[in-house]
């Protein structure tokens, strides 16, 4: 069958489905206070889909109509053998596969990455000043980020762009640095709203919540933005400046409702497909990927039935507290 004929997955509500975020590994060098806790308890081996159970999914979904691979954890460059699952993907020749990375082996993988097929990158960036980045990450070091953005633009992706989850009075005074930034090395930035996935005890998500309206406001003050018709399908929204090639754009779980085109579903580490990033709703995959090795047609029937648990939409509130047991890292971002 070619590419071209194949329909894409469906919904209940009519949703076409051809956006896959695999997480390669619950496993990260960081420990993000609005990410993870300090202790954190890593799943057994055995449990953590190998890179070829990966590569056979990546290559099932494709053959469902799967335009779109994102390839996410925890943090995608500590695994090892990544190279090898990003070469075997980057052959499926997909219209689009990215990563979201911390950065911190960019210095030395964003070549090969390039070269085995990757197209772009999201590099998270949430503060210019090393103490707070430090203090942000728990254990990363800025310098070392900074060198993997200026390895991520010499490798000459096809797009590169910074996530930055803004905390109120933690790092929402630098959301016109980090503009500045993005002007200067030229390459997108997207502004997060943080989300209730995990239960942090490091601060009080109901009093860090900075709002993309409260982000855009700040950042009107002194550029204009024009709104793009640009849609990821996802709770981003872009914008563009008169004066700088680059995107601005806000991800809302909180304030933007974008569950209506909602087009993707995720993979976590361990096989669950799930199929709302804010509901518990989830398929076994890795169950049938180990019980039936010999072809695919198992794994792409239960698929297509999974599509029928996508809920219409998500329930984010913003009183703080955990509505969602699952860590980000367990997730995939
Ligand atoms: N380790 C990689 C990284 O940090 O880019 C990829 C995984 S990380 C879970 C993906 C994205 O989720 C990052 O941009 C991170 O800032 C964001 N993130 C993590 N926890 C979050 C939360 N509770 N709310 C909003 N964004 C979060
Ligand atoms: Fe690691 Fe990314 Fe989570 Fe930070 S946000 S702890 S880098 S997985």
């Amino acid at each position: 069958m070619s590419l071209k004929s194949i329909q894409p997955l469906k919904d209940r509500f009519g949703r076409s489905i051809n956006y896959v975020r695999l997480s390669v590994t619950d496993r990260c060098d960081f420990r993000c206070v609005y990410c993870m806790s300090e202790d954190m308890t890593f799943l057994p081996r055995q449990q953590v889909l190998t890179l070829e159970e990966i590569a056979r999914l990546a290559r099932t979904f494709q053959s469902l109509g799967t335009q779109k691979i994102r390839l996410t954890g925890g943090e995608p460059l500590v695994r090892s053998d990544i190279l090898d699952l990003v070469n075997d993907i980057g052959r499926l020749g997909l219209r689009d596969f990215a990563m979201t990375t911390n950065g911190s082996q960019l210095p030395k993988l964003a070549e090969p990455l390039r070269k085995a097929g990757l197209h772009r990158l999201n590099i998270s960036l949430d503060t210019l000043d090393s103490t707070r980045f430090a203090q942000i990450t728990r254990t990363g070091r800025l310098a070392q980020i900074l060198d993997g953005i200026d390895a991520a633009r010499e490798a000459g992706f096809r797009g590169i762009k910074l996530n930055a989850v803004i905390m109120k009075g933690r790092n929402d005074d630098e959301i016109l640095d980090l503009v500045e930034f993005a002007r200067r090395k030229q390459v997108d930035i997207s502004f997060i709203e943080e989300m209730p996935l995990g239960n942090i005890t490091e601060h009080d998500r109901s009093e860090s919540l900075c709002s993309s309206d409260e982000v855009r406001t700040r950042i009107t003050a002194h550029h204009d933005l024009h709104p793009t018709t640009d849609d990821s399908g996802g709770p981003a929204r872009y914008y563009r400046m008169s004066d700088s090639p680059i995107r601005v754009g806000f991800i809302s779980p909180h304030s933007h409702n974008f569950c209506a085109t909602c087009n993707r579903v995720r993979v976590t580490v361990e096989g669950r497909l799930l199929l709302c990033l804010g509901n518990e709703h989830s398929v076994d995959l890795r169950r049938v990927l180990r019980g039936y090795p010999e072809g695919d047609g198992k794994l792409r029937e239960t698929i297509i039935k999974a599509m029928d648990l996508k809920p219409e939409r998500h329930h984010f509130s913003t009183g703080g507290g955990v509505q969602i047991l699952r860590f980000m890292n367990m997730t995939g971002g």
